[in-house]
């Protein structure tokens, strides 16, 4: 059975606490709702409200991945590939900003753009010789990963045009505990918690602060039938759902809302995609990339946490070990895999009880594999089923959702700029090994000009 990919849209209406770890006094929070959250809260409103645990009902909305597969909801809605990078002075899209304060960004931004690595690594591998001497930014800095989600608008021509988020404001919330033999203040008990405000502050005029409310995106991919269960579900909530921690206290109510149905891969966009990197690499085989925006989680056959969809892909080739090499399986050559581990921590609420840790992919892993001519057909058939299908386990809470080719690899391509000064010497391999440690030794080097 398709899904259908729908865009879900959140207005806080409230401050929102989503805790980092299970820890209660001092407890980080996230500046996102995992959908493993959203799944729960939906799931015991349902139980509250409109039936019962057997109905087909909360089957199809909270238990059948064939069915209905829930997503985080995050300030933007799309989480670049790991490749993605930006200044480390001056991060973001040009033109649009992004402050680390989370407080308005000035008018007259310098962020200095977005770059994808992904061709300039490919290149590194293929022909060191032919790639770039240094991976830096326009202005001389080194490129730092760039994690933060994206919003997207669809161009004229039907093509993507990326956007940077307002920061949310995160503010941390302090208050006793209390005695429970005399319902006072206990000594010594003060608990902390970090919540997500429902309001941002934007720079409309100097001088005069305006508000508008915080709003988080995400994807939920869903069937006609469950599309119908989730809206009456909506409709009967009044569209008002209860997520995170310390909702007793005036905290984590938000309106939900279903939008837009969201465009699928079809085999033009593989082609131009394949046919563009190719033509940048020289090559003649096709390729194609599986990014992971919501993360993923694969065990291999021994049942331990691993780092390579083909533990949960049966068709493709292994990633190769550092000292390995490549093995072309059934006419695919895995090329490249830029993918971290991330511990995914929750609380069951059914049973009351903490889930054990899982150890999945981080959102945005992205792998890039080259496919032989005469398989082409085939593996673009098996690319669109994939993307349908999703990977690995956890997928009803988003986990395994798969980008094919994205063309935001192609969109922000690194281009080398004129030589800039503290570049690399020529011929020196670059990678992201290069721009790491360029990194850390400007750090070390301003360390010491300021003890001097
Ligand atoms: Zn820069």
């Amino acid at each position: 059975m398709t899904l259908q990919p729908l865009e879900l849209k959140a207005t806080l209406l409230e401050p929102v606490a989503i805790r980092a770890n299970r820890q209660s006094t001092r407890s980080e929070g996230l500046a996102w709702i995992p959908g493993s959250t959203l799944l729960g809260a939906l799931a015991h409103a349902y139980l509250r409200w409109a039936g019962a645990p057997d109905d087909d009902g909360f089957q199809i909305l909270f238990q059948d991945e064939n069915h209905c597969r829930w997503g985080s909801l995050r300030t933007g809605i799309y989480q670049p590939p790991a490749t993605a990078a930006s200044c480390k002075r001056f991060p973001g899209i040009s033109g649009a900003t992004t402050s680390k304060s989370g407080a308005t960004p000035p008018a007259d931004s310098e962020a200095h753009g977005i770059h994808d690595l992904l061709l300039a690594e490919l290149l590194a591998l293929r022909k060191p010789e032919d790639a770039p001497t240094a991976i830096l930014c326009r202005c001389g800095e080194p490129l730092k990963p760039y994690r933060s989600p994206l919003l997207t608008t669809s161009s004229k021509k039907g093509g993507l045009q990326f956007a940077a988020p307002a920061q949310p404001v995160r503010r941390t919330r302090l208050h006793v505990g209390i005695l429970r033999t005399t319902s006072t203040a206990a000594k010594q008990i003060l608990f902390s918690e970090e919540t997500l405000d429902c309001w941002i502050k934007t720079g409309a005029e100097p001088g005069i602060d305006a508000y508008e409310p915080t709003i988080l995106s995400g994807t939920i991919e869903l069937s006609d039938h469950a599309r119908k269960t989730l809206k009456s579900l909506l409709d009967l909530l009044d569209s008002r759902v209860d997520v995170g921690a310390s909702r007793s206290r005036g905290l984590g109510s938000l309106e939900l809302k279903m939008g837009q149905p969201l465009p699928t891969p079809s085999t033009t966009q593989l082609d131009r995609f394949s046919n563009q990197a190719a033509h940048h690499l020289s090559g003649t085989d096709s390729i194609f990339t599986l990014t992971f925006p919501e993360g993923a989680l694969f065990l291999d056959p021994l049942l331990r946490f691993t780092n390579d969809p083909a533990a949960a892909i049966p068709w493709l080739p292994p990633m190769p070990r550092e000292d390995q090499k490549p093995e072309t399986v059934d006419g695919i050559t895995p090329l490249y895999g830029n993918a971290e581990f991330t511990r995914l921590r929750g609380w069951h609420g059914a049973h009351g009880l903490p889930r054990s840790d899982d150890l999945a992919l981080e959102p945005g892993a992205i792998f890039a594999y080259e496919v032989h001519q005469d398989q082409w057909p085939n593996v673009q058939e098996r690319l669109l089923q994939l993307a349908a299908t999703g990977a690995g386990l956890r997928r009803n809470e988003g986990l395994g959702r798969v980008r094919i080719s994205d063309p935001f690899h192609l969109k922000f391509a690194y281009q080398p700029t004129a030589q800039t000064p503290g570049s690399h010497p020529p011929n020196a391999p670059t990678n992201h090994l290069k721009t790491k440690r360029s990194t850390k030794n400007t750090r070390k080097k301003k360390k010491k000009k300021r003890k001097r």
